[in-house]
């Protein structure tokens, strides 16, 4: 089945109490069972909900995978991933990462014992340099955030196969329309749900998908265990959501694309962060591993003066300014002082993050609407 109809059929079924043919929310915390452990398969809703199942399977089947699971966040995802390991493993970890990645990794799961190890990825021989004896993980960031760099994914997963480390890829910048992790030799596909997935900025969740049976049940194990599940409510907007996926997709990638190009033709920007633009270094390895480019960019204006950059920022109408990425809406965001915060500047200048960097999450609106309101923004 290609990705179009997946998105609008996989997982859902009609119901079978009634017909309907939208998933039902099944807003309730447990089921009655005719006698003690004589059940349809769904006892309490921590444990299975039949939205969430739904969802689950929908998301399993657009990443080409056999298992989905569900987390109340995109952290909660990454956090279940970190409850595999124990003191004194190792992981290594894209150096350009989410700034909550990157936090929960050094201020919760460092204290716990875990190591981490951060590295430029663009080179995949530095990810051979840096596996030791007690690598367990490598976690894979592609396109990164927020300065869109590539990242190999099929040298990294075969490099990690090689040495039986787990490769996990956080693909929630590309969605799963632009690229399919899994299929290029990955273990497990994380996501932040309340992206590209969900859509429209009106849920926060997390999932992990696999074909791998036994991560499987580890990561199901510690989804009940733990208890970090989204609500049916939020399953059902997710599922509502990703009928739209590859359309939306479509139009972030045609809008971001014709931005990239504009900013880049403009006399007072300096540099311009996408993918698709012949001059990004990693556009060949984004043209190979991706459907397209996608929705996200980010860019830097001349002279690389603080109060101008916030100044262009507040000036913006059309792109609000806030975090988060991936609604229909277009968004406007300070990585410096928004989602990337909590990582430190020495540290977000060594890999090239400026405290001027702007990243648009560029929406579906008219795109001539948006350049307008980026030329009254620029002046
Ligand atoms: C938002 C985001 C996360 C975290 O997901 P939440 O749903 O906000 O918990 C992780 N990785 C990336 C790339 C993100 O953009």
């Amino acid at each position: 089945m290609k990705f179009g109809t997946k998105a609008i059929h996989a997982g859902v079924a009609p119901d079978p109490s009634t017909g309907a043919i939208m998933t039902p929310i099944y807003q309730t915390s447990t089921y009655v069972q005719e006698s003690p452990g004589k059940h349809k398969g769904y006892e309490y809703s921590r444990t299975h909900n039949p939205t969430r199942t739904a969802l689950q399977q929908a998301l399993a089947a657009l990443e080409n995978g056999e298992y989905g699971i569900c987390f109340a966040s995109g952290m909660a995802a990454t956090d279940a991933v970190l409850r595999l390991f124990r003191p004194g493993d190792e992981i290594i970890v894209t150096n350009d990462i989410y700034g909550g990645t990157y936090r929960i990794m050094k201020r919760i799961y460092e204290g716990y014992g875990l190591v981490f190890n951060f590295i430029d990825m663009s080179d995949p021989a530095n990810v051979v340099q840096a596996i030791t004896d007690n690598t367990k993980m490598v976690w894979v960031e592609t396109p990164t955030n927020p300065l869109l760099r590539i990242i190999d994914i099929e040298q990294v997963a075969g490099i990690c196969k090689a040495s039986g480390v787990l490769c996990v890829v956080d693909n929630t910048f590309a969605s799963p329309y632009l690229q399919n992790p899994l299929d290029m030799g990955a273990d497990i596909v994380m996501h932040s749900v309340t992206k590209y997935l969900g859509g429209h900025s009106d849920t926060v969740m997390g999932a992990l998908i696999t074909s791998d049976a036994e991560l499987a049940k580890q990561l199901a194990f510690i989804q009940n265990a733990a208890g970090a599940v989204p609500g049916p409510q939020d399953c059902f907007l997710v599922l509502r959501g990703i009928k739209t996926l590859h359309i939306r997709m479509q139009r972030h990638c045609e809008n971001a694309s014709t931005i990239a190009k504009w900013l880049t033709a403009h006399p007072k920007v300096a540099t311009v962060y996408y993918p698709g633009l012949l001059s990004h270094p990693g556009h060949e390895l984004a043209k190979k591993q991706m459907k397209d480019f996608g929705g996200m960019l980010s860019f830097e204006l001349k002279g690389d003066n603080y109060e101008e950059a916030v100044a262009a920022m507040e000036r913006l109408k059309l792109f609000s300014l806030g975090e988060s990425l991936g609604g229909v809406e277009s968004l406007c965001t300070h990585p410096a002082s928004m989602t990337h915060a909590s990582i430190p500047k020495e540290e977000r200048e060594k890999v090239g993050l400026k405290d001027t960097l702007i990243r648009l999450s560029v929406g579906i609106e008219d795109v001539e609407d948006l350049i307008e309101d980026l030329k009254q923004a620029i002046g």
